[in-house]
């Protein structure tokens, strides 16, 4: 039983608008905006796109595409954090004079050397606080011509210690933690300090995000203490692996969201698996998002990495493809059958077939392959038809042909008409069910042959009929 928190919840998702959306990435925006919708709370979409060799805009939509696809509205943003520069120099300026930063002025260089000589010393290294002002202390003299960075003024001693949602109970020395640089000689700011600063302007309440995040909390938590701020709770997810036990890429298979719709996967199969993926909720597999946001209030995460299972994601989607309505299925699958070059003209209609074939497969795009056809002339294989189109079998297949005529068009009354018919020619079905659906389809594999038929039609059943009797 979770204690609902005093506050109204809010967290966020914050990608860096680099490449794609990946799943991990996604399974952290499913969790955080469940979250906040468990509670009735608000959830933030965060573009960190500081890092400006890596991040382009057509990642920023990827992302706002992977995000749309999966149905994970976003509350309030996207915002950018390239648009609060100036929000972070205030917050620098007042740190600054707060005292709880500190400009320094040793260059790269005597930075490189500092460390190079505590790693000699076998110690770790860090910034050796040459400019670190403390009472008593003269600094050096100010270098000519150099532009300072600002550091943070890192507590020296005790630890740093929070109580993970995901790992427990997690604690750093603060001797492991460098005073670290917030803001460049340019001014602009650092990572972990917009994060800091970020997350305390939008109320952020509860952070989760991916384990190789680990490292940088105790940094932000002593930065929102320098400033002020209160501290989110925080998660830190395991992360995905493939099936081999390596962490999950593109050696994998598809890693980016939205290949998945290209492959013929419904956001509702892809979310369910996500779900799970890091979270259980007793034997449960297959649930909406609706009963997902009931459930989910931080308890019951997962502590190990998590395996993606690609078998498992399929059955999930022939689940939901099963479930689904069957003209929403006909606008997924109408693409893919336009390019496999589909003819609708005098087809059936394809959601009635879709509703026919939909049983058996694991994604759109087979589900597309299999409607085709449906669509497309039948070119039957002359060696099949020679092996099923026997003469035993040809005067039946005419008697049937012309009760096609006038038999009521259901899959009741030709189901009945071809039993009497295979009766009277003492045959057995699949004797005549194999060149039946070589004629009208060109396969042998095909739903069950009543079926076929009845969406077919009478017109389209009798002249391809005509063409072999
Ligand atoms: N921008 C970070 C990332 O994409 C996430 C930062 C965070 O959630 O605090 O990995």
């Amino acid at each position: 039983m979770t204690i609902a928190p005093a506050k109204p919840v809010r967290t966020r998702f914050a990608p860096s608008p680099t490449g794609y959306l990946h799943l991990g990435g996604a399974r952290t925006a499913l969790y955080s905006w469940a979250f906040a919708r468990h509670f009735g709370g608000t959830f933030v979409l965060r573009i960190e796109d500081t890092d400006l060799e890596r991040s382009t805009p057509a990642a920023v939509q990827a992302i706002i595409d992977g995000m749309q696809w999966l149905g994970l509205n976003h509350d309030e943003g996207p915002f950018y954090q390239m648009q609060r520069m100036d929000r972070y120099r205030e917050v620098v300026a007042q740190m600054l004079k707060e005292g709880t930063a500190y400009l320094c002025y040793s260059s790269p260089e005597e930075v490189e050397a500092m460390r190079e000589r505590m790693r000699a010393a076998g110690e770790k290294p860090r910034y050796d606080g040459t400019w670190r002002p403390e009472p008593g202390k003269t600094l050096p003299a100010i270098p000519a011509d150099r532009k300072p960075v600002v550091r943070f003024k890192n507590p020296l001693d005790g630890d740093v210690t929070w109580d993970d949602v995901v790992k427990g109970t997690i604690t750093i020395s603060n001797k492991e933690l460098d005073d670290l640089v917030i803001a460049r000689p340019d001014g602009t700011p650092t990572y972990n300090f917009c994060v800091a600063v970020d997350d305390w302007d939008m109320g952020i309440t509860h952070v989760l995000r991916g384990d190789d995040h680990v490292n940088n909390t105790p940094r932000q938590i002593n930065i929102l203490r320098a400033i002020g701020a209160p501290l989110p709770l925080y998660g830190h997810l395991p992360m995905i692996l493939g099936a081999d036990g390596e962490k999950l890429s593109k050696r994998h298979g598809a890693v980016s969201v939205m290949d998945y719709p290209a492959q013929g996967y419904l956001p509702e199969a892809m979310l369910n698996y996500l779900a799970r993926l890091g979270w259980s909720h007793g034997d449960d597999e297959v649930f909406s998002m609706e009963q997902f946001c009931e459930w989910f209030n931080l308890d019951h995460l997962t502590r190990s990495a998590a395996q993606f299972n690609n078998e498992k994601l399929a059955w999930l989607n022939n689940h939901y493809i099963k479930q689904a309505d069957n003209q929403r299925l006909a606008d997924l699958a109408m693409p893919h059958m336009i390019d496999d070059g589909a003819n609708f003209e005098g087809a059936p209609a394809l959601p009635v077939v879709l509703g026919l074939m939909k049983e058996r497969v694991n994604t759109i795009n087979e589900l597309a392959d299999a409607a085709m056809l449906f669509y497309r002339e039948p070119k039957p294989d002359a060696a099949l038809l020679a092996q099923h189109l026997t003469d035993a079998v040809k005067p039946a297949l005419a008697q049937f042909a012309e009760r096609c005529k006038t038999v009521e068009w259901t899959k009741e009354a030709l189901s009945a008409m071809m039993k009497e018919v295979l009766a009277a020619n003492g045959l057995k079905m699949p004797q005549m069910a194999m060149p039946l659906r070589l004629i009208v389809t060109g396969q042998l594999q095909t739903p069950a042959i009543d079926s076929v038929l009845q969406i077919f039609g009478r017109e389209v059943i009798l002249s391809r009929l005509a063409k072999f009797l």
